[in-house]
């Protein structure tokens, strides 16, 4: 399968592309300086205007931004519109601390689902399709923006959101589901239960997987292609850019080509801010070039990948960079959610009968991510009934449950039994980046 959504701008040469992002990227900064105080008051401190920005290298001269910005703007404070032309509000997840708020006016949502039908395409998804979405749908971006790509290329969308693997099996094989969509490691998942619950996968119409929210190898897509006995792809999307629609694989899987008519990509030394080479790791940095509710400019990512401008086999003219596998910040990836160690000490330090000893230990069981929270608690706690200690567990899981939107297990132990840390990285412990399968 070698389908291309949209010739026109995905196979553009290469200067028509770089003089239509220099038009596009002009037209942002002018109205993020006209509309966004953010921005503005940033450039004029720097004694810079978006005339000072002729060619593309000059967007070096301005700054990052970061998720730390759009906190401190919560909840509408980066936005260029005015509410009553944002059609649409997305976030991140978590309760107590402000969460990441992004907002898409018509043209976004018709940019959105322009991007992740190119996204849908080029994974091998087409009109006669049936797409099984098991991303979870909600505040997150993943179901909506893969669902109104899926529906532009005339395919037919099942919502079935997150979990409940008998009933994704029975909606596969009755609805005769094609396309599945949802983490790798729930895909994963999904293929290992299957014959358990009576399914024989082989027997299933299913041929494309579009996978991403989540870290990968090649390892486990062969895994999930052979189990699944179908094609599997890599899709990238940051919430605060844009979701899923950023950069994604076609069929020759060797990096994620990059939408770049609608984003510019530059790779950089997390520590100095300077370009790195392309072919070396560095922070993805994106700057988007058509969004009109929330521009985004220079967004550090905080995900690690390498760029390539190498012509691709599929007939591609946008860069692509390299599965992204690590970040340069300690934000873990659970189950397609992301969760900072620091939401899990807020929601413990609240809680009393805690000591402020805890420990976060991330594995993967059965194909799942599982979070686990090893707290000592006080002594006092102890002498009491097997109960009071139970009902405790279950009141620390559901707290936690409420801030990180996924349900950790809370492993409760004695006094002075967790090491003491001296750093936040050490307090995690992730057996997933050595399994083999992350
Ligand atoms: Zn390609």
């Amino acid at each position: 399968m070698n389908e291309i959504w949209n010739h026109e701008y995905e196979t553009m040469g290469r200067d028509e592309l770089r003089e239509l992002q220099l038009k596009r990227l002009q037209m942002t900064l002018r109205w993020a300086y006209e509309n966004v105080p953010f921005h503005h008051g940033r450039w004029s401190s720097l004694k810079l205007k978006p005339s000072d920005i002729r060619s593309l290298d000059d967007l070096k001269k301005l700054p990052f931004s970061q998720k730390r910005d759009f906190r401190e703007a919560y909840p509408y404070g980066l936005f260029a519109l005015p509410l009553e032309k944002v059609l649409r509000i997305h976030t991140s997840s978590g309760t107590m601390s402000n969460p990441t708020v992004v907002g898409y006016s018509r043209g976004d949502l018709n940019t959105w689902s322009e991007l992740c039908a190119r996204v849908a395409v080029a994974g091998g998804a087409h009109s006669h399709d049936v797409a099984q979405i098991a991303f979870g749908y909600g505040l997150m971006t993943g179901g909506f923006g893969m669902q109104a790509g899926l529906e532009r290329i005339g395919a037919t969308v099942i919502p079935a959101s997150t979990g409940n693997t008998h009933r994704q099996l029975h909606i596969m094989k009755d609805f005769k589901t094609t396309v599945l969509l949802g983490t790798p490691s729930y895909a994963l998942y999904i293929a290992e239960a299957a014959p358990r619950l009576g399914y024989r996968l082989e027997d299933l119409d299913l041929r494309v997987g579009l996978f991403g929210s989540e870290p990968w190898t090649n390892q486990m897509r062969d895994e999930i292609e052979r189990r699944m006995h179908i094609s599997a792809t890599d899709i990238y999307g940051v919430s605060e850019v844009i979701g899923p629609g950023i950069s994604y694989e076609c069929w020759n899987k060797d990096g994620l080509h990059v939408n770049e008519d609608h984003f510019l990509v530059e790779v950089i030394d997390p520590q100095t801010g300077e370009a790195v080479p392309d072919g070396k790791e560095g922070e993805l940095v994106f700057t988007s070039l058509t969004k009109e509710a929330l521009p985004v400019i220079r967004y550090r990512t905080g995900d690690l990948a390498s760029l390539s401008y190498r012509p691709c086999a599929c007939g591609r003219v946008f860069a692509r960079h390299s599965k992204v596998y690590s970040r340069t910040d300690d934000m873990l990836i659970i189950r397609g959610v992301n969760v900072y160690p620091e939401q899990i000490e807020a929601v413990l330090m609240e809680i009393e009968g805690i000591e402020p000893h805890y420990q976060i230990v991330v594995s993967r069981e059965n194909a799942l991510d599982e979070l686990e929270v090893q707290i000592e608690v006080e002594p006092e706690f102890l002498p009491d009934a097997v109960k009071k200690l139970m009902r405790f567990q279950e009141h620390v899981e559901e707290r936690l449950r409420q801030e990180l939107g996924v349900r950790p297990r809370v492993r409760l132990v004695e006094p002075r039994t967790i090491p003491r840390f001296t750093s936040k990285t050490e307090r995690v412990l992730d057996s997933r980046k050595t399994g083999g399968t992350t």
